[in-house]
């Protein structure tokens, strides 16, 4: 006798798989049940994530305990003094120790899948603000070849793909591009951080950026040198307005 029922069913599928692989959680090692995401319900409570108010150019919080209506578009005072170039950066969280050992596990330990997860965070803080902004066009900051080599993907490219897929908007690889490999700005103070990359950027084909608003993907804020650096070059090359999304900020 024929039976439509299938042979096993998708839901116990999945229960059996995650008893035989369960998921592992990249923060405190435990197993977890859960979807997409491999940071358990527990570490997800350790991620500082930024809820208003924040300056509506460069989102930085503001430590304040009263509330701010947001439609008042408060600047923060850097900002109010030398607007910067990008015309808006949005991050999904501040950067603690249990953010930088999300990132540095997901960019040093070669561990490509975890963008998934963190495409899955920044969508779900940000896929209205990203809309509202509507980019025509998702360009990441790119990593040097060599430094693409010896890693085997770019991180922030996977994080521009997975938002550009989900939210529909074109994602460019290839067109902004490092030409020049540069110490890492970790080991640098602010200014040696603005000389070390300037020049280090290159858009290759002018005409794919020219009168474009652009989503300029990276996976951390931290002085804004490489960020800023990239919006120049953009800028430059006739792009229309560039905004930055990042998945942490310092
Ligand atoms: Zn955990
Ligand atoms: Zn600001």
């Amino acid at each position: 006798m024929e039976s439509s029922e299938p042979f096993i069913r998708f839901d116990q599928l999945k229960r059996f798989l995650d008893i035989i692989f369960p998921r592992k959680c990249i923060l405190c090692k435990s197993s977890h049940d859960g979807d997409a995401e491999t940071i358990c319900p527990n570490c997800m409570d350790k991620i500082p994530f930024i809820k208003n108010p924040a300056c509506v150019r460069c989102g930085i919080p503001f430590e304040v305990t009263y509330p701010i209506e947001e439609s008042l578009n408060y600047l923060c005072g850097e900002c109010r003094n030398s607007p910067p170039l990008f015309d808006r950066a949005l991050s999904v969280c501040q950067y603690n120790e249990a953010v930088r050992d999300i990132i540095s596990t997901y960019k040093y330990h070669n561990k490509p899948y975890i963008g998934k997860d963190l495409v899955s965070i920044i969508l779900k803080f940000l896929d209205e603000k990203i809309t509202e902004l509507s980019p025509k066009l998702i360009i990441h900051v790119p990593l040097h070849v060599k430094k693409l080599k010896e890693r085997g993907y770019d991180q922030a490219y996977i994080l521009s793909e997975g938002i550009g897929k989900y939210l529909d908007i074109p994602v460019s690889y290839g067109n902004l591009v490092r030409t020049r490999y540069t110490t890492p700005q970790v080991s640098l103070s602010g200014s040696e951080r603005m000389e070390n990359v300037k020049g280090a950027f290159l858009v290759i084909d002018p005409s794919g950026v020219k009168d474009k608003s652009i989503l300029l993907v990276d996976d951390v804020f931290t002085t804004g040198a490489t960020i800023k650096e990239c919006v120049k070059v953009v800028k430059k090359a006739g792009a229309g307005k560039v905004y930055v999304l990042t998945f942490a900020r310092v």
